[in-house]
């Protein structure tokens, strides 16, 4: 049996421009045929542009008609980002097989969804496929009009800056309704590392109640390279460096 995720190549049909962040792609042709949607309502495909060969992953906004509609965040750089900023109707991508996470227990009395601009395609789709009633919080630069049906739970906050989140703060300062529920999140990574242990030490909700994805890394700055602090401390003390002056040095040495 293959190993290989099923792929298929993609025309886009069509580019929208949502919201100044927010850009929207419809993608079809002949080499999407064989697709086939999960229907779990966060599903996501890679999505491999023109040039590259790495993928990035994108939430299935919808498949019908042989059409897959993505919801492109354009931030300040990177390989989708940048591609999908520009005149891209015409150009083949490729697409990876649908992946889905959401797993909300048939129990379960409510629901909440909190998440970052890439996090409000599944939050959408999310919301429009239940019953159960839903509160959701989505941090944004701007709201996209129209993006939740009219009457939809639903509290924007503003993103404190470009790659930044408070996410973390507003789901620590949560009511949490009572009885059983669902807890779905996403956004960055640093913030829903937090969130999972508040769930799990002050919550204490069960990990089959809640769902929380790290959908992108914050931090643009490269790692630190691995430096031997020994022998920058020796030479250090050596030439009559103070400490904090020797930790500048070390500090140096990692990012050159
Ligand atoms: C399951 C899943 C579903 C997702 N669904 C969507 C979706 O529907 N729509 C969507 O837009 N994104 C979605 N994402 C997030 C998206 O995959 C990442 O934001 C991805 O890194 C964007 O790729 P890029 O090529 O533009 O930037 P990259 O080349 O990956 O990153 C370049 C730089 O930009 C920073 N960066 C990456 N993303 C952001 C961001 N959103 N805001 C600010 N800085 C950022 C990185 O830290 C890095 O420094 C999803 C991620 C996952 C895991």
């Amino acid at each position: 049996m293959s190993t290989r995720a099923q792929h298929y190549t993609a025309q886009v049909l069509q580019r929208a421009q949502l919201s100044p962040h927010l850009v929207r792609l419809i993608l079809g042709g002949p080499g999407l045929a064989g697709f086939t949607s999960t229907g779990i309502p966060d599903e996501w495909v890679g999505l491999v542009v023109p040039g590259q060969f790495q993928s990035r992953y994108y939430t299935v906004v919808s498949y019908a008609d042989g059409e897959l509609v993505l919801d492109v965040v354009v931030h300040e750089h990177g390989l989708v980002t940048e591609w999908a900023a520009r005149d891209v109707v015409g150009e083949s991508v490729t697409i990876l097989e649908p992946k889905g996470s959401f797993a909300m227990p048939s129990t379960a009395g409510w629901l909440m969804l909190v998440g970052d601009l890439t996090a409000i395609p599944a939050m959408a789709r999310i919301a429009a496929t239940t019953d159960v009633p839903t509160r959701i919080w989505a941090e944004v630069p701007e709201v996209p009009p129209g993006y939740f049906p009219e009457g939809a739970d639903i509290t924007w906050l503003d993103q404190p800056g470009e790659g930044q989140s408070r996410l973390a703060e507003v789901v620590e300062g949560l009511a949490w309704p009572e009885g059983e529920g669902y807890f779905w999140m996403a956004g960055e990574s640093s913030q829903m590392r937090t969130i999972r242990k508040h769930l799990m030490r002050e919550i204490k909700l069960p990990s089959t109640a809640y769902d929380v994805m790290g959908y992108w890394r914050g931090g643009a700055q490269r790692q630190p390279r691995a430096v031997d602090p020994g022998p920058i401390y020796r030479a250090g003390k050596q030439a009559g460096k103070t400490d904090e002056e020797i930790w500048a040095d070390y500090d140096n040495a990692r990012d050159s």
